[in-house]
């Protein structure tokens, strides 16, 4: 794909992050991998509606800007280490989808509760640890690069990423709608955890789509350990809505 086609790409889905109000300020970042090797990335401190093909910069693997006028965005180490560990990746994109984010916020992970979300963004959205910004953002979140292909991260929004803009951008997307539908569920009991014993059908039909840790060739974590009982807890526990059902048969007492 040639530059100016990416550049072009890069400015349509950063605009698409805003008018979908998934970033406000400043917030949110996008990368792509050229063929050369370097990397095209929005610059920072500018509104995602603002950003312009001849806006962008371009960056070496050392996260030195090479090209452009503008300053790169703090977190590109994030995106660096992401591109690092997966040469499949062609694209990160990171914004703040409201829904998403708020269970970030919370601490909780999302499990994929629908089967086709399973076949596209695997079994679980793994919480990232809240860490302070720079190096240890890029170490909190570099463990889940292989594994995943979108988690959210404590205090900090969603990363995607994937073999294209589009790709990565859609991905955010999807554990946005998951996010959304978990919490419109909550009061009303929250969505029910996927069957046990659904999962490796779908798992094989995400293999057969060529997504996934397996169909990489790494060998992916069995779905119990994926699942860990010591994760944080995803926002459908049963666990939750019986917490909200108390609190709301109590607050219905008073
Ligand atoms: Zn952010």
């Amino acid at each position: 794909m040639s530059e100016s086609t990416l550049r072009l790409q890069l400015v349509d889905t950063s605009r698409r992050l805003h008018s979908r109000g998934w970033v406000a300020n400043h917030d949110g970042n996008l990368s792509a991998r050229q063929s050369d090797g370097r990397f095209l990335a929005t610059p920072t401190a500018f509104s995602k509606a603002d950003v312009s093909a001849e806006s962008l910069v371009v960056v070496d693997e050392s996260g030195a800007v090479v090209g452009g006028r503008n300053r790169v965005f703090s977190e590109m180490g994030i995106h660096l280490a992401l591109f690092k560990a997966r040469p499949d990746v062609r694209a990160v994109v990171h914004a703040h989808p409201p829904h998403a984010t708020a269970l970030g916020a919370c601490g909780r992970s999302l499990e994929t509760f629908l089967p086709e979300a399973v076949v596209s963004l695997g079994p679980l959205v793994p919480l990232v640890p809240l860490s302070a910004p720079g190096p240890a953002a890029v170490a909190a979140i570099a463990p889940f690069a292989i594994e995943y292909d979108a988690v959210l991260v404590a205090g900090n929004g969603v990363f995607a990423w994937g073999d294209s803009i589009e790709q990565a951008y859609l991905r955010l997307e999807l554990v946005e709608h998951l996010a959304r539908i978990a919490l419109l569920a909550l009061p009303i009991g929250g969505v029910k955890p996927l069957p046990a014993t659904m999962l490796p059908a779908l798992l094989e039909a995400r293999r057969k789509a060529g997504l996934g840790p397996e169909a990489r060739g790494v060998k992916a974590a069995p779905v119990a350990a994926a699942r860990p009982a010591a994760a944080p807890p995803s926002v459908h526990s049963d666990q939750l809505a019986d917490i909200i059902r108390q609190e709301l048969s109590a607050a219905l007492r008073r």
